[in-house]
């Protein structure tokens, strides 16, 4: 019986789902499982596959070998309009000659709803949306952001099983982006609806996920919530695409029973709980996690290059050796050291993560 082991079938699972154009892989076969109202980003750099993973799950490009699999039955097959589905793209493609509240009514008149059903809903929707007032515009009427909404509220209107979106905030300038960033996390908390997002900006998936999964080199580079990936990155890749990292590399060594990382910029001790594979690695320690001053765990001189003043926290770039920079953060309110100046830059050992 399904769901009575107590634990619920995926949403959707992608099982050794992979796509190759000529001699270009897009897709290396891929595993990924997404819950029932889970939202899932695919973050990754330009050319990681991202698109090409949400195109194989929709039906847009057909797969070279794998499986789509949504609430138990294999969709690999079935064509994109019959998948139950959501688009939304960074254009938004509404269209020009229907009103707000036509363009939002239109998934639903195509899918045969009864007329009393369409208008509940359309009204629902828009107030979900807060476009109640501008339902009689047309869209050239709205703003950017107000037109985005728009295309929101034409996928979330008829509850389709999964939302896909594609870059939906990218045509957008950075502080409607913010905004709008909050409008998604409500409309998925109201709406319980699984969404896959697709985002090359690292801020926006921390910001809205309940899960990244990392793309690069057309895999998968590690999945896992905001804070795991942030706070113990399983590569350099993954340190240095989500957020600040300082990378110190080096070669393993044991000294009076601790293990040390042997650096050009010196010795530095690793932290407790990892374990060294190897000969070699990197030590990844994120820029809050760095101090100025003696006393911790792990030193390096550094002399300052740059002081960027940024509201909340102050950024200092150091050099340390002759062409490495290390970044710290400090607090607002923390003394600045001036430019020119050499200080010590300190870290506690188990703050650093270390990666092959
Ligand atoms: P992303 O969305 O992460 O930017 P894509 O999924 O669009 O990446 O592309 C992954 C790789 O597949 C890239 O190297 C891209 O050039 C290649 N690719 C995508 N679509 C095609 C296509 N239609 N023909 C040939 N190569 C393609």
């Amino acid at each position: 019986m399904p769901g009575s082991s107590g634990t619920a079938p995926p949403k959707l699972m992608v099982e050794g789902l992979c796509k190759r154009y000529g001699a270009t892989t897009a897709l290396e076969p891929t595993q990924l499982s997404v819950q029932e109202g889970e939202f899932l980003t695919l973050l990754g750099p330009s050319g990681s596959g991202k698109t090409t993973l949400l195109q194989l799950i929709c039906g847009l490009v057909e797969l070279t070998e794998g499986r789509v699999v949504i609430d138990g039955c294999d969709q690999s097959g079935t064509p994109v309009h019959q998948r139950d589905i959501g688009l939304v793209f960074q254009h938004y493609a509404l269209f020009p000659h229907l009103t707000v509240a036509e363009n939002i009514a239109f998934p639903l008149k195509m899918r045969g709803r009864p007329s009393a059903e369409i208008g509940r809903r359309v009204a629902e929707t828009l107030e979900m949306v807060h476009l109640g007032h501008l339902a009689e515009r047309f869209p050239r009427e709205l703003s950017g952001g107000q037109q985005q909404r728009v295309a929101l509220a034409r996928c979330f209107v008829y509850q389709p099983s999964i939302i896909l979106m594609d870059e939906p905030l990218g045509a957008l300038d950075k502080k409607l982006r913010e905004h709008m960033q909050i409008e998604i996390k409500r409309l998925h908390r109201e709406s319980g609806s699984t969404i896959i997002y697709v985002t090359h900006d690292q801020e926006e998936a921390l910001a809205l996920s309940d899960r990244i999964c990392l793309m690069n080199h057309a895999k998968i580079e590690q999945l896992g919530t905001p804070q795991a990936i942030y706070e113990r990155p399983r590569t350099a890749f993954a340190a240095d695409f989500i957020g600040i990292s300082n990378i110190l590399r080096g070669e393993f060594s044991g000294v009076n029973g601790s293990r040390c990382l042997e650096t050009k910029f010196g010795r530095f001790m690793l932290p407790r709980d990892c374990a060294c594979d190897g000969e070699s690695g990197a030590l990844v320690v994120r820029p809050e996690n760095l101090r100025i001053g003696p006393g911790a765990e792990n030193r390096v001189e550094g002399r300052i290059r740059e002081i960027v003043y940024a509201g909340s926290e102050t950024r200092i770039i150091a050099a340390i050796g002759e062409s490495e920079l290390m970044t710290l953060r400090l607090p607002s309110g923390d003394a600045v050291p001036s430019l020119g100046e050499t200080i010590a830059i300190g870290w506690d050992r188990d703050k650093a993560v270390l990666v092959p």
